[in-house]
């Protein structure tokens, strides 16, 4: 996993699980305990399918339970400074940016910024609407903007396994409970 401080990792154990990409059982795993600023120790497991190559990680809170809502509405730099642990099972919401990614069978899961957040949704806009001439280069303009602190708007975070969180300094997230 990308900016992975190796010296706050320890080692668990290892289990050999099902590719969901090839589905052969040789998706090797390590789970890690990781010291994250904010959450105190996470859960983390990172492999590679011995078949396929493909690379799934995945970040769970050491206390995971009940379903969980979480909201936070950006308004500047400190929010978009806030880190969010974002498991395998979570939904990204973002309403006013017209964004709803639900985890699909190869989902994984990742610690990274709420910027590093409208920076992933980024990667799933098509290629062509990065040209500035695109007529779909207004939808990269917005991201940018939002990446940027330059528009407001709101992120949540659903996660029926209660494994995810956004944590940061002076930032308030509404949580409440999935039904
Ligand atoms: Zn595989």
């Amino acid at each position: 996993m990308e900016g992975i401080d190796k010296g706050r990792l320890r080692k668990l154990g290892e289990e050999t699980l099902r590719c969901p990409v090839c589905g052969k059982k040789t998706l090797r795993v390590g789970i890690y305990l990781y010291d994250v600023p904010y959450f105190g120790e996470v859960i983390l497991e990172a492999g590679r399918c011995e078949s396929c190559g493909f690379r799934w990680t995945d970040v769970t809170l050491a206390e995971a339970g009940k379903g969980k809502r979480l909201k936070l509405r950006v308004e500047g730099d400190r929010e978009l400074r806030a880190l969010v642990v974002k498991s395998s099972s979570a939904t990204i919401i973002m309403p006013e940016l017209g964004v709803e990614i639900r985890p699909g069978p190869a989902a994984v899961g990742y610690i990274t910024t709420v910027e590093g957040i409208v920076r992933k949704v980024l990667e799933h806009v098509p290629s062509e609407c990065f040209n500035e001439g695109s007529e779909c280069h207004d939808v990269v303009k917005m991201f940018e903007d939002a990446a940027e602190g330059k528009i407001k708007f709101t992120l949540i975070i659903e996660d029926p396994m209660g494994r995810s969180g956004i944590r940061g300094e002076g930032v308030s997230v509404e949580e409440e409970e999935l039904s």
